[in-house]
């Protein structure tokens, strides 16, 4: 088979050449960038996955060894198809390890200063043909996409949390992005077994836009004496039909990760509605974030987790 032919997977609906992915490089190696090694080592995909922090790899390859072990206890896959896939993870905390990538994905800690420095150092060291994604939960695709020197192939791919398990990916295109580069990420999405929705490029763009202003607003009701943490948990698994209650939803997310959604929700939209909630403020400067540091609205060193309000 002849190289051009090996690396197209066809043409899309407006008869654009829709490149294949077959290497992706991740950048973050944190919650979200292990969850996309791992679906993308299990599709077949060549992953190298860099940290700026070098014991955060070894502990990306560990939890992702973990999950990959469950599936296979469930017989979700094989025992050979784990190993096959945790030979396909390199890992580095160098750039030039993605001299090779088709495909690079961003899911770094969300802060636009981080990312914007992320795709500087990055992007000498990357083909020219190399597509760009951001796993960025709110910021702006087109200005991220601006700062790097492809806002054409540059796009956002937002991944739900935990990632081998959520089928949804929300595709987003920045002002520039191209149909070729919106056509080979969704197919991308379809290979790794994911179903997409496209969203526009707005704040926080589908799920963020409406799930974050929920958990504020349950850390305002915590904040206000409304209920206590666990009031207001089972309110919602078993008034609403949540499977988690808001609280221990936003542990799981990150309280980090919730306050700077809110934040870019309340700067982009300029809307008071999005004002992000004290308490949540004083949490992430207490260093309470959520699962990830053992400590949020529930105690997770306590099994089961002990509510902490
Ligand atoms: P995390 O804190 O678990 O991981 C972030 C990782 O990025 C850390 O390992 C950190 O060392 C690394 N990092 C920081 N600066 C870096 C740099 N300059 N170069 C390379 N690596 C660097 O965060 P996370 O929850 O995995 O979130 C990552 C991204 O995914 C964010 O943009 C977030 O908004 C998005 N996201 C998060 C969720 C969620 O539920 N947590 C869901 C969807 C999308």
């Amino acid at each position: 088979m002849n190289d051009d032919v090996a690396s197209t997977v066809g043409f899309g609906a407006a008869g654009v050449l829709i490149p294949e992915i077959r290497s992706v490089g991740i950048v973050g190696a944190g919650q979200m960038g292990s969850g996309i090694a791992h679906v993308c080592a299990l599709a077949g995909l060549d992953v190298t996955l860099v940290d700026i922090k070098a014991d955060a790899l070894p502990k990306a390859l560990a939890t992702i060894n973990r999950n990959m072990t469950r599936q296979v206890n469930r017989t979700l896959i094989s025992e050979d198809l784990r190993d096959e896939a945790l030979l396909r993870i390199k890992t580095s905390t160098d750039y030039t390890a993605f001299a090779e990538a088709d495909f690079v994905i961003e899911a770094a800690t969300e802060k636009e200063d981080i990312k914007r420095a992320v795709f500087k150092a990055m992007m000498p060291h990357l083909k020219p043909e190399c597509m760009v994604a951001s796993n960025t939960s709110s910021i702006s695709i087109t200005r991220l996409g601006a700062s790097t020197d492809r806002p054409e192939k540059f796009i956002g791919m937002h991944f739900m949390n935990p990632v081998p398990v959520m089928k949804l990916v929300e595709i987003i295109r920045g002002i520039a992005t191209d149909e070729t580069t919106f056509q080979s990420v969704k197919a991308l999405a379809q290979k790794l077994g994911k179903v997409s929705a496209v969203a526009e490029d707005f704040p926080a763009f589908i799920v963020n836009r409406i799930l974050v202003p929920m958990i504020n607003e349950a850390v305002y009701a915590l904040y206000e004496g409304v209920g206590s943490v666990e009031a207001i948990d089972t309110s919602m698994k078993l008034g609403a039909n949540h499977p988690m209650g808001p609280l221990e939803l936003g542990d799981f997310i990150g309280l980090d990760t919730c306050l700077s959604i809110m934040q870019i929700l309340h700067e982009g939209l300029a809307d008071s509605k999005y004002r992000p909630c004290p308490l949540l403020v004083k949490y992430v400067e207490a260093g309470w974030l959520g699962r990830k540091t053992g400590r949020g609205f529930y105690d997770y060193t306590q099994t089961p987790p002990k509510p902490t309000r």
